[in-house]
C-alpha cells in the first residue's frame, strides 16, 4: 500500500502516556524467554486533519488508579509528562477538544481514561463489549472500565458500536480484527508517507515477531526469501491463536507504517509526529 493520492492525508503524533513492567517475556511474544521480566511503552495515538476534529486512539490506563495492573502482577507508572494533558498540552490541545476516541480494544493499559473525554464519540466494535463482559481474558478487563462504558452506552450519542468495517472519514479506516481479543480493531490512516495502520496489541514487538531474529528460526528463514518477507510470531497474549497469527499477516502485508501500542519501535523509527 502508499499513500492514496484521492484521498485527505492526516498526521498521526505518538503520545508516550506510560510503562508497563513485570511483563513477562513470553507474554509479550509467545514462547520468547519464559521468566525475564520486561518494562514497555504504553502509547496513545493522535489523529489531526485540516478536515476533521482531533481524534485519539485509545487513552491509556486508568491515570488515578495505576496500581490496576498490579490484579496482572504487573505496575503501571506515569512521569508527569505522560499525562495526557501533558501529551495532548504539547499540541494545543485539553480533554474537551478531542471529539472521537478510537479504541483498538478494551484491556486495561487501553480504555481507561475515556471519562476525562466529556466531547468525545467512543468507538470500538460491538464483540469487543461482548468478548469484555464474558470472562475470557480474567482482569485484562477490569470491570472499572467496562461498566463505565455500558452505562456510557446509555448516553445519546456517546459510544458508536461498530459492527463492520467503518470509513469513518475518507482516507481513516476502521477494520475490526480478531485474534489478540475477540473485537480488536485496526485504524487505517492515509498519511503522506503511507498508509499508517494502528493495530493496537495485534503486534507488541515487531522485531521479534515480523522480522528475522536470533531468537525463532522460522522467522529469519522467512526473511531470506524476498516473497515472504516477514515472519507471523503472535504475542504470547491472545484468545485465538490462529486469529492472532493472521492478524499479524494482515498489518505487516497492507501497513507502510506499523503503529502497535507498545513497542518502542515506533519512536525509534518516526519519532513522535508522523505525516
Ligand atoms: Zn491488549
Ligand atoms: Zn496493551
Amino acid at each position: 500500500m502508499a499513500v492514496d493520492k484521492n484521498k485527505p492525508t492526516y498526521q498521526i503524533k505518538v503520545l508516550d502516556i506510560g510503562d508497563v513492567g513485570g511483563l513477562d517475556g513470553s507474554f509479550w511474544v509467545n514462547k520468547w524467554c519464559p521468566g525475564t521480566k520486561i518494562v514497555i511503552a504504553c502509547y496513545a495515538y493522535l489523529i489531526t486533519g485540516e478536515s476533521i476534529p482531533p481524534i485519539i486512539v485509545d487513552t491509556g490506563i486508568k491515570e488515578d488508579q495505576l496500581d490496576i495492573m498490579e490484579r496482572l502482577g504487573m505496575t503501571g507508572s506515569q512521569r508527569p509528562d505522560q499525562k495526557l494533558s501533558y501529551q495532548l498540552g504539547k499540541y494545543g490541545l485539553d480533554f474537551k477538544d478531542i471529539k472521537v476516541i478510537l479504541h483498538t480494544h478494551l484491556h486495561v493499559d487501553h480504555a481507561g481514561n475515556d471519562y476525562l473525554f466529556p466531547n468525545a464519540k467512543i468507538i470500538f466494535p460491538r464483540k469487543e463489549l461482548m468478548f469484555a463482559v464474558a470472562d475470557l481474558m480474567d482482569a485484562q478487563y477490569p470491570p472499572e472500565y467496562i461498566t463505565y462504558l455500558v452505562e456510557q452506552i446509555h448516553v445519546p450519542g456517546r459510544v458508536r458500536l461498530i459492527d463492520d468495517a467503518l470509513e469513518l472519514f475518507p482516507g481513516i479506516d476502521l477494520e475490526p480484527v480478531e485474534g489478540h481479543t475477540w473485537g480488536s480493531m485496526n485504524i487505517k490512516v492515509n498519511t503522506k508517507k503511507g498508509l499508517a495502520v494502528m493495530c493496537g496489541d495485534v503486534i507488541y514487538d515487531e522485531r521479534l515477531q515480523c522480522h528475522k531474529n536470533e531468537f525463532f528460526p522460522e522467522i529469519a528463514k522467512h526473511a531470506e526469501q524476498p516473497a515472504f518477507p516477514y515472519g507471523d510470531r503472535s504475542t504470547g497474549n491472545y484468545w485465538n491463536l490462529w486469529a492472532a497469527k493472521a492478524g499479524v499477516q494482515k498489518v505487516m502485508a497492507e501497513a507502510d507504517i506499523v503503529l502497535p501500542t507498545h513497542d518502542r519501535l515506533v519512536e525509534e523509527k518516526y519519532g513522535y509526529e508522523i505525516g
